[in-house]
């Protein structure tokens, strides 16, 4: 690290938990954020201005006026841009020495597991089933931690599958695809917009704390949030042995 770096990141490195070489490792980090709306705003910002050495944002979507309730990394200015765009000028404004990544697709197919693949931990940030589902088997494949994170109207959830792990429960071990979940999307139902600053941040958070090794990360709990009491519960989590996507991945 040199000096602007060392008094930059100096109050994560002054907590023992994180130190210079937890540092370090926050920046040498590839994480990538798959959605750059609700969710991956906040973690996004609380990523690249942690140090994050490289942060792959990932969205095919473009800024619209109902989106700047909650989706902090887009301005007024912004409206008709890539979100992608509009989120690395922001992320570069809070850090110009991140190296932001864009791709505005729908990651699907080789171009979603060529970047699970490259990256050393992936966030869910995306709001539909489909996507999910198809990232989690990406990273049961490449064996990459997920940070998992989901919002809609007043409720939050958010967990992590370390799927390092041998023993950490999957997405679909949780959420069986093809099971009739109603998918219900904030376009339609709307959404607190703190809530999605909540979720997203424990995201962030999660995130740090795996890339550097400190704390005990949400692998096997579920955290889930009732905005409108402010009470937060915790569900455990046991990986599914008849997991269509992770069962036998030992093999
Ligand atoms: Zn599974």
């Amino acid at each position: 690290m040199d000096d602007d770096q060392l008094l930059r990141y100096s109050r994560h490195i002054l907590l023992p938990e994180i130190g210079v070489e937890g540092q370090e490792a926050i920046l040498s980090a590839r994480v990538l954020i798959v959605g750059a709306g609700g969710l991956g705003s906040p973690a996004a910002m609380y990523l690249a201005a942690a140090g994050v050495g490289t942060v792959v944002l990932c969205d095919d979507d473009t800024v619209d006026l109902t989106n700047l309730q909650r989706q902090i990394l887009h301005t007024a200015e912004a409206v008709g841009r890539l979100k992608v765009e509009s989120g690395r000028d922001t992320l570069l404004r809070l850090n110009p020495q991140a190296r932001i990544e864009t791709l505005a697709l729908r990651l699907q197919g080789s171009a979603l597991d060529e970047q699970v693949a490259a990256a050393d931990l992936v966030l869910d940030c995306c709001d539909n089933f489909a996507t999910r589902h198809a990232i989690n088997r990406a990273c049961v494949r490449f064996r990459k931690p997920l940070v998992s994170g989901a919002a809609i109207r007043f409720d939050g959830q958010v967990s992590v599958f370390d799927l390092r792990r041998d023993d950490s429960p999957c997405y679909h071990c949780l959420f069986p695809e093809g099971q009739d979940v109603e998918e219900v999307r904030c376009a339609v139902m709307g959404v607190f917009a703190p809530l999605t600053g909540i979720i997203g941040t424990t995201q962030a958070a999660e995130a740090l704390k795996l890339l550097v090794g400190c704390g005990t990360s949400l692998d096997g709990r579920l955290l889930l949030l009732d905005g409108l009491a402010m009470e937060w519960r915790t569900v455990l989590l046991g990986r599914d042995p008849a997991c269509e996507v992770c069962g036998g991945r030992e093999d």
